[in-house]
């Protein structure tokens, strides 16, 4: 019913040129898959050399992993939703904890980012995840809570119906040290919990929910074979093109059981 997805998150990691070289290898190695949505998310100057490789692809599309919540105007630095959409672009990452912990952003700026994908028509990766203090003090409800509620706060069924949800740990991203299949689902069961609290069961049962956080080819499978992760946000491991062809496949096998 929810059609995988798996993204490669590329963080500040190879230019333009490298690009080129991964997408022709990855998109040999992929072959023509179609049971599985793929997104590939370089750092912005990458964009147009990857959306000139991926037009023709029928399964892999491109995504930001950043973007303004501001239309346009004074803000040096920054990139638009517009911007993004003339690149041909249809995800953006939003909430990486990174973004959180690295450039203050609030679940307040989030959800105006959140509100600006969704007017320029880009699909919302939008990422969720307690800290390891906050898992041993006993708050993984509490704060997917918040964050979820937050984030979400002014959004319809219609918008959440197009977001992507990515459980993202913080202890587990670059760490090597993942959750472990139990942890992650009955985390995915409780945001699916909350997504039909805030817009309904028939959303909460379509959105997708990814997880990420130290996620490679040994662990996928079994992972993916829980039946509340939809698919995978990667992101050391989507740095080998041939790494991630494979957990892709490795998707696709656990999810056609
Ligand atoms: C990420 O950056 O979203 C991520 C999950 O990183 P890693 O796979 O390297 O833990």
């Amino acid at each position: 019913m929810r059609k995988p997805i798996i993204a490669a998150n590329w963080k500040m990691n190879l230019t333009s040129s490298e690009t080129e070289s991964y997408l022709k290898t990855f998109l040999l190695e992929i072959g023509d898959e179609i049971d599985t949505e793929i997104v590939i998310i370089p750092p912005f100057t990458a964009l147009f050399k990857a959306s000139e490789h991926l037009s023709a692809s029928a399964s892999t599309k491109l995504g930001a992993q950043n973007m303004s919540q501001h239309r346009s105007g004074a803000f040096t630095g920054e990139i638009s939703a517009a911007m993004l959409r003339e690149l041909f672009v249809r995800y953006v990452v939003l909430g990486h904890s990174e973004r959180r912990q690295l450039f203050g952003e609030t679940d307040e700026i989030i959800n105006q980012k959140l509100h600006a994908a969704h007017d320029a028509t880009l699909k919302p990766i939008f990422c969720v995840g307690e800290t390891l203090a906050e898992r041993d003090a006993g708050q993984v409800e509490a704060v997917l809570s918040r964050q979820l509620h937050a984030g979400l706060a002014g959004m319809g069924e219609k918008e959440i119906h197009e977001i992507v949800v990515a459980y993202e740990p913080v202890w587990a991203i670059g760490t090597g040290r993942n959750a472990t299949p139990a942890q992650a689902q009955e985390a995915h069961a409780f945001i699916r919990k909350q997504l039909a609290e805030i817009a309904g069961q028939n959303v909460a049962d379509r959105v997708r929910i990814q997880y990420g956080g130290s996620v490679k080819t040994s662990n996928a499978a079994e992972l993916l074979a829980q039946p509340d992760i939809d698919g995978a946000l990667v992101g050391g491991a989507s740095l080998d093109p041939r790494d991630f062809a494979e957990i892709v496949k490795s998707a696709r096998a656990a999810k056609a059981g």
